[in-house]
């Protein structure tokens, strides 16, 4: 199969069609309209087979994952998505492989009225990139510099899951098979926090998506915003399943330490506290304070009221100390 005909059984097969793209899939470039009121915000992700997601991952899964990972992104600058262009590389043509992989894709897009408007076509090892674009009114984005201290740091969703999927993936250990099946879940399908991020908008002071782990991510806050942070082990929030999983102590640190998650992570000042829980309590998933932001450009943590250290990015002290 040509690379055109390729394009034309799978990538033209979608149901969105937004009145501001003036051309899609098929000329040189994508054309979209613009207007003066808003910004556009921009970004790209790659996934490799391997490296960003195990070999033997569903094709389907893939595909949504590609395309969550960038949603993630335009969510935690606060914007509406609303194109993507997808730059693939595949191995082989396997018709069952390329048109689950584009339903993974496509049943994001459709969910969130996202449209793929172009794209390339390549033959090599896996790997698939996607540059995702969307809309803020005019001025109105979030970004990573603006926490000050005194901020309430607060998180969506549950930390941790994926990076379990992960670690059993690599060495199977947990034997609870509604446990597994729970935290693979959440590794290949993540869900974007979209609706969450655009709620933001009007609350936040910074925001950044949680994809390298909730200490590194935080340190992005802080490097930015020239300030500190202080969490609470205690209040991570974490999913029954992990809780089922009963790994007490490792939990914090796959919490703390363990990527994709792919929930927003953001400050708020104290006088924008309860409006944003109140406008955030409908909005998909729970929102929950772990930490404030302080001046001293250090990250700290708390465990039962009392300090506990650590290290970089890692966690040694902790455990040594909790559990030895
Ligand atoms: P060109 O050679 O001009 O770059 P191509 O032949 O690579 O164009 O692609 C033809 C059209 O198909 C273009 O509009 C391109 O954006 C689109 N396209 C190619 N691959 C993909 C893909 N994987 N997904 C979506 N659109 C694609
Ligand atoms: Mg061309």
């Amino acid at each position: 199969m040509k690379e055109f005909e390729i394009i034309k059984q799978f990538f033209t097969q979608q149901a969105v069609r937004r009145k501001d793209v003036l051309l899609g899939i098929g000329d040189d470039c994508a054309v979209v309209s613009s207007t003066e009121k808003q910004d556009v915000v921009i970004t790209t992700d790659t996934l490799v087979a391997g490296v960003h997601f195990p070999l033997g991952t569903s094709a389907k899964a893939i595909g949504h994952k590609a395309v969550a990972v960038n949603l993630s992104d335009i969510a935690a600058m606060g914007a509406e998505p609303s194109w993507i262009s997808l730059a693939i590389t595949i191995p082989e043509v396997n018709d069952t492989w390329l048109s689950e992989f584009c339903s993974g894709v496509f049943e994001l897009c459709e969910y969130y009225n996202v449209q793929l408007v172009g794209g390339d076509t390549t033959q090599g090892p896996l790997s698939v990139t996607i540059t995702a674009q969307g809309l803020t009114p005019e001025g109105k984005y979030l970004s990573r510099s603006g926490a000050k201290a005194g901020d309430w740091i607060y998180v969506t969703g549950d930390l941790g899951d994926a990076a379990l999927a992960l670690q059993h993936h690599n060495e199977p250990f947990l034997t609870d098979a509604d446990v597994i099946e729970q935290v693979q879940q959440k590794l290949d399908y993540p869900k974007p926090r979209v609706l969450m991020g655009q709620s933001l908008r009007e609350y936040a002071s910074s925001a950044i998506d949680i994809s390298d782990g909730l200490l590194a991510d935080l340190g992005h806050i802080c490097q930015a915003s020239n300030v500190g942070a202080n969490i609470v082990l205690d209040a991570i929030p974490m999913s029954e399943a992990m809780n089922n999983s009963q790994l007490f102590d490792d939990a914090i640190l796959l919490a703390l330490n363990g990527g994709d998650d792919y929930e927003l992570l953001f400050t708020v000042s104290e006088d924008n506290k309860v409006a944003m829980e109140t406008a955030l309590s409908h909005a998909g998933a729970a929102v929950t304070c772990i930490g404030q932001m302080n001046a001293t450009r250090t990250i700290s943590t708390t465990l039962n009221n009392k300090p506990v250290s650590i290290n970089g990015s890692g966690f040694e002290h902790f455990s040594s100390k909790e559990t030895g």
